[in-house]
């Protein structure tokens, strides 16, 4: 019997938390570091999707602010997602887990081509897919590729892991009187503007009474421990518990 109070998620994982000390790129020592821990979560029986941003390699809105075209810039940025996927893929196959990546951009010769049939075929039969290239289209974030995959995949909740262990009223790091929340609601988030994943992705999680878990990368609280309902994080869902 699984312990799990979620189990069939979808992580967010964020291009820089693949860096590791590095300035740039991807660190193949952190992606073992995750591929490690996604398997004690696939072993707990958890079902596991991955989206991995690109925010390591590039972003298209470092384009535009240097007044270069904003839509080539995204395709860069959805293409570095796709690097990062596919590191991931094969950090996670060389431990044994069978793994899939999809893009929502075919590229046949590199990865599988998303449709959502086929991806909850993979995650019905127990391996974890990693989609790539966000939602396919410039103007969006992987968070926002986060919470439609979430979606479509129909999972208990969206984790995504960032650098502190929830949701502030204002940055931890540079205000001390920022206010912690255990618990929130989608809306609540959207009215505050509360600068933790883009709105969309909240309008989609909300619409679709999807939790999410927004939890800290550096604590002790282990992926493990949030999917049991334990360890430190913030709980969004429809109504703050
Ligand atoms: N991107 C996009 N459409 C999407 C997802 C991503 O155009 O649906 C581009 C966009 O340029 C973005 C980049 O890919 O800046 C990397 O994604 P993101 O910024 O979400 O990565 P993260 O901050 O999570 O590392």
């Amino acid at each position: 019997m699984s312990d799990l109070k979620f189990k069939r998620v979808l992580l967010k994982l964020s291009g820089e938390a693949l860096m590791g000390d590095q300035a740039f790129g991807i660190d193949r020592a952190i992606v073992d570091k995750f591929a490690a821990e996604i398997g004690t979560l696939v072993d707990a029986g958890a079902e596991l999707a991955l989206v991995i941003g690109g925010g390591n390699i590039f972003r298209g809105v470092s384009v535009a602010a240097k007044g270069g075209n904003r839509v080539v810039g995204d395709h860069m940025g959805m293409l570095a997602t796709v690097m990062n996927g596919l590191a991931m893929g094969e950090a996670l196959s060389a431990r044994g887990i069978e793994t899939v990546v999809m893009s929502a951009i075919a590229m046949p010769e590199i990865c599988e081509t998303f449709t959502q049939r086929a991806a909850l075929d993979h995650m019905n039969a127990g391996r974890v897919v990693i989609f790539v290239a966000g939602t396919g289209n410039p103007y969006f974030t992987t968070d926002s590729g986060a919470a439609l995959r979430a979606a479509e995949m129909q999972c208990d909740a969206l984790l995504k892991a960032t650098q502190v262990d929830g949701i502030y009223s204002a940055d931890p790091k540079t205000n001390p009187d920022a206010e912690r929340f255990d618990r929130i609601t989608h809306s609540e988030v959207i009215e505050r503007g509360l600068a933790v994943m883009d709105t969309a992705a909240f309008a989609v999680t909300r619409e679709n009474a999807i939790p999410i878990i927004v939890f800290s990368l550096h604590d002790e609280t282990s992926m493990l421990d949030v999917l049991r309902g334990a360890g430190r994080y913030t709980l969004v869902s429809a109504k703050a518990e």
